[in-house]
């Protein structure tokens, strides 16, 4: 029988539950709808977990024994602007409903709920979306650079720029928090892999190769493009920017 999700990929599903009951219930459940479910217990967890695999809905449970619901609620909104994100309390109060909803989720299911209910709602939320509204999260733009993931594609102005699979990778997480800074050791974790307590010259090794293959490919083309610079955050980390001004 062919799957709901025919063509389109299925989407990308994170449940963030501590209790056993519910959380296998969803995820068993959603699977079995056809959506590519992640469940994880915790909020720290859920983070890395988004981080890993930017999702297209968050079910976020409130309570959690590593966080608060609201702060990661925040956290994944800031990360993903284009995330569907519902809560899941136990707690009715109002005042927990108005706080993740002000914390950036869009809509919430106050437990207990059924499965079809909450399935009824994923349905109306992703009919609402423009379609294809998840290529927006995996192309960027910055300045003259355009990064597009899925198609691992890197131009900069209208000239392909070659990167190796972790230039690459690189390159994408440091696009994806343009202007801001990112910490070694979060490149480490996202690019390398998440328990990576090793040293980090390869993460060197491989920012140097990738700032020289940026530079040598914009002088080529008629209309020189600019490559952003990413800068050296001594101690902390790099930050990628656009310094046309
Ligand atoms: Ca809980």
């Amino acid at each position: 029988m062919p799957a709901p999700q025919d063509r389109s990929p299925a989407p990308v599903l994170l449940v963030i539950e501590d209790d056993d009951t519910i959380g296998r219930h969803l995820d068993t459940g959603l699977r079995a709808q056809g959506y590519a479910t992640t469940w994880c217990r915790t909020g720290s967890g859920g983070l890395a977990a988004a981080r890993a695999t930017p999702p297209d809905v968050v079910l976020l449970d409130l309570g959690l024994p590593d966080a608060d619901g609201i702060d990661i609620a925040r956290e994944l909104r800031s990360r993903h602007p284009y995330l569907l994100l519902v809560i899941l309390t136990a707690r009715s109060e109002e005042i927990d409903v108005i706080a993740g909803l002000d914390a950036g989720a869009d809509d919430y299911l106050v437990k207990p709920f059924t499965l079809s209910v909450l399935l009824a709602r994923l349905r109306a939320h992703l009919r609402r979306l423009p379609a294809g509204h998840g290529e927006r999260e995996t192309t960027y733009r910055i300045g003259d650079l355009t990064l597009d993931t899925r198609a691992h594609k890197c131009l900069l102005g209208d000239v392909e720029v070659p990167l190796r699979p972790k230039e690459f990778d690189l390159l994408a997480v440091l696009a994806r928090h343009a202007g801001a800074a990112v910490s070694r050791e979060d490149l480490m974790a996202q690019v390398w892999d998440e328990n990576w307590f090793g040293p980090t010259k390869t993460l060197d090794v491989t920012l140097a190769s990738l700032r020289r293959r940026l530079q040598q490919s914009a002088p080529d083309s008629r209309q020189p493009a600019q490559a952003p610079s990413i800068t050296t955050l001594r101690g902390y980390g790099y930050r990628l920017e656009n310094e046309r001004r």
